[in-house]
């Protein structure tokens, strides 16, 4: 029944190199072989040819076929790009990064010169930079200074099937971006450039999955390609019951595969982070028992909030005698194709950001754990047969596949537009009238637009305030970004800035084990606030900028953090975040160094400013009810409020009917 047995495609003399990652001396020569060998290889010319004869191309092709790191490429190389730069969006940020080193080295350069990136917080790029390798939101975002995104020759819009919010403002804002220059509502103008001399821009939207048709009406009837992907037959496994635990399943079909089958690499689909930190403990636990003679096994965890470069093991040549286990969230599936990969374990579950407690604006997603859809099913188990013949077992049953709904629905149906109709508020637009694939619900726009007024970033005509085009100046959620600007007037920027880059950084400051939760807080102790975690936060900040200060070294800092139960890379992320919101503050002529010292008031009320509808009061009953809207919350057991009973609280996250102060 699966598709790619049929779509078996078998070319002469193709034997890719173990490893695809070039060694530092050397390497060139061999990448630019395997370039000649990825299934896009021969359709170059064709492809080039229909870009240059069409405005819009739609391009399909099964993932790993190279569409990613060779079609910018080709362009390049082609000349069609003109002078401007050649965009290709991704949804994810370390699939951004990841894919710009991997065509740096292609081309035989370092990332930061031809080929960069840009994702929020972090920009790798240069006057000599040609292919430019972002974050959908990070182009969503150059849009406020350049609406025209004049910059670009041509705008890739890679993993479109993903339907990111942002990538849907980006191609309702292309739609009208190709009218204004080149002049033509059409897929097959020919980019002539209106009168007035803007450079016309083409627009490659490419897909792994068959919904290419959706896009092609979009964009009136576009061309679509395909591309004829090198896919191997996979056998399929279903798991005969239900699972309940299904890390702890998932251990024990990578030993059966690890002690029963040929050598082959392993890659197990899981919904996240801690998932794949409690998966990677286990196997590694058990792999220690295994006898002497058993193959060796190493461990590649890979997941969005790893540290750039931290992944790269994965890429690199499985060495004898082992076989690599890749833990992976669903950035494996399409986004980036690791090889050697002979087995998949499917755990079935996903990480989906949906907007919680609708009715009381919040402002905020939450992430939720649950079940993958038909397609993420398909992708993953497509991931074993790229070089040969492969088996995927699916910790699910053959009945929960058929249950399974076809593809997850866009985001922009489920999550918060807070943000985004900010931005679309700076650049006069209305998400109301936007021509968009798929339209929100009205209660969703009403929300955000009531948190935008309760944020005092419109008016009530609904109009953008001054305040509100500041808030968007900041690469941050609205309701952070209220409370930085709140700081101004309170005189704690400084700290504001200092609890607020924390949030944002990509994992928690405050390593949470449930099993040791009370060592943690024992370790944590001397940061304890009494007013709540944001306080704490800011005392860690501090103890830590004094190791820092102290001089002691790299260890010495990480042991203390170990010592503390605090995430470094947390502490390292925040420090170069807080460097670029500070940078943002001087833009807008807040001072950054102004401090309130050891005072607590100023900056309970700045955040407050912000998080003013992520509040609660306390209920005779002790539970916690929100100010605006019906639920009740609980203060989550890790945080410094938990024992406490204080008349009310404002909180960053609700996590699944829990709250953290
Ligand atoms: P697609 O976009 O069609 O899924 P890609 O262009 O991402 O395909 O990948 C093409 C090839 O490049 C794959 O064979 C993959 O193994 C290789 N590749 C991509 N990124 C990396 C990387 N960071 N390191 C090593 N190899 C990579
Ligand atoms: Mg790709």
């Amino acid at each position: 029944t699966r598709k790619n047995k049929k779509a078996r495609h078998s070319v002469p003399s193709i034997e890719e190199p173990a490893s695809p990652v070039p060694s530092s001396s050397g390497g060139a020569a061999a990448l630019q072989e395997q370039r000649k060998h990825l299934p896009i290889a021969k359709g170059r010319e064709a492809l080039i040819q229909e870009i240059l004869d069409n405005d819009i191309t739609v391009l399909l092709g099964e993932t790993g076929s190279g569409k990613t790191t060779q079609v910018p490429q080709y362009i390049l190389e082609s000349g069609l790009a003109g002078k401007g730069m050649i965009a290709v969006t991704q949804p994810r940020k370390v699939a951004a990064t990841s894919l710009a080193k991997r065509v740096a080295a292609e081309k035989n350069t370092t990332v930061g010169k031809l080929v960069g990136y840009s994702v929020r917080f972090d920009e790798c790029s240069s006057t000599e930079t040609r292919i430019k390798y972002m974050t959908d939101g990070m182009i969503v975002r150059e849009l406020l200074s350049d609406p025209l995104l004049s910059q670009y020759s041509v705008v890739i819009v890679d993993e479109a099937h993903e339907r990111t919010l942002r990538t849907d403002l980006l191609i309702a804002n292309l739609k009208n971006i190709l009218k204004e220059r080149n002049g033509s509502g059409e897929a097959n103008g020919k980019g002539k450039g209106k009168a007035n001399k803007l450079n016309p821009l083409k627009i490659v939207i490419m897909s792994a999955t068959l919904d290419a048709e959706k896009f092609s009406r979009f964009f009136y009837n576009a061309k679509i390609l395909y591309v004829q992907g090198r896919q191997h037959p996979v056998k399929i496994y279903y798991s005969v019951e239900g699972q309940t635990d299904y890390v702890d399943s998932a251990m024990r079909t990578f030993f059966q595969i690890h002690v029963d089958q040929p050598p082959g690499d392993v890659l197990i689909f899981l919904p996240g982070q801690e998932d794949i930190e409690s998966l990677e403990k286990a196997i590694e636990l058990f792999a220690k028992q295994l006898p002497k003679d058993e193959m060796e096994v190493l461990l590649c965890p890979m997941y969005a909030a790893q540290a750039p470069g931290q992944n790269a093991k994965v890429f690199t040549a499985t060495p004898t005698r082992t076989r690599k286990c890749i833990l992976s969230t669903n950035i494996a599936e399409t986004s980036i194709t690791i090889p050697g990969v002979k087995y998949v374990i499917d755990t079935g579950m996903c990480k989906e950001k949906r907007y919680l407690a609708r009715d009381t604006g919040g402002g905020f997603d939450t992430l939720l754990t649950k079940s993958i859809t038909k397609s993420s099913a398909m992708q993953r188990a497509g991931r074993a047969g790229r070089e040969g013949m492969g088996v995927c077992f699916r910790l699910y049953t053959e009945e929960s596949f058929e249950k399974m709904a076809l593809a997850p629905e866009p985001e922009i149906m489920r999550c918060s537009l807070t943000s985004s109709i900010l931005q679309l508020k700076c650049l006069n637009q209305d998400l109301e009238e936007l021509d968009l694939m798929d339209m929100p619900d009205v209660e969703s726009i009403t929300s955000a637009l009531k948190t935008l007024w309760l944020l005092d970033a419109i008016n009530s005509n609904k109009e953008l305030t001054p305040l509100g085009r500041q808030m968007a100046f900041f690469p941050l959620e609205p309701v952070h970004a209220r409370a930085i600007i709140a700081s101004k007037e309170n005189g704690c920027t400084r700290e504001a800035l200092d609890i607020i880059s924390v949030l944002s950084a990509s994992s928690k400051l405050f390593v949470d084990i449930t099993e040791l939760r009370e060592q943690a807080a024992e370790a944590r102790r001397m940061f304890r606030h009494a007013s709540g975690d944001h306080l704490t936060i800011l005392n860690a900040v501090r103890a830590y900028e004094e190791i820092v200060a102290g001089g002691g070294g790299k260890h010495a800092r990480r042991d203390w953090c170990r010592k503390h139960f605090l995430n470094e890379r947390t502490l390292l992320e925040a420090t170069e975040i807080r460097n670029q919101l500070r940078q943002t503050c001087g833009r807008l002529g807040i001072d950054w160094k102004v401090s309130c010292g050891d005072k607590e008031d100023p900056v309970v009320r700045c955040l407050a400013y912000g998080l003013a509808q992520n509040s609660a009061f306390l209920q005779p009953d002790g539970s916690y009810k929100q100010t605006m809207g019906q639920s009740v919350v609980k203060i989550h057991p890790g945080s410094v409020l938990a024992e406490k009973k204080v008349p009310a609280i404002i909180y960053d996250e609700l996590v699944s009917g829990t709250a953290v102060a």
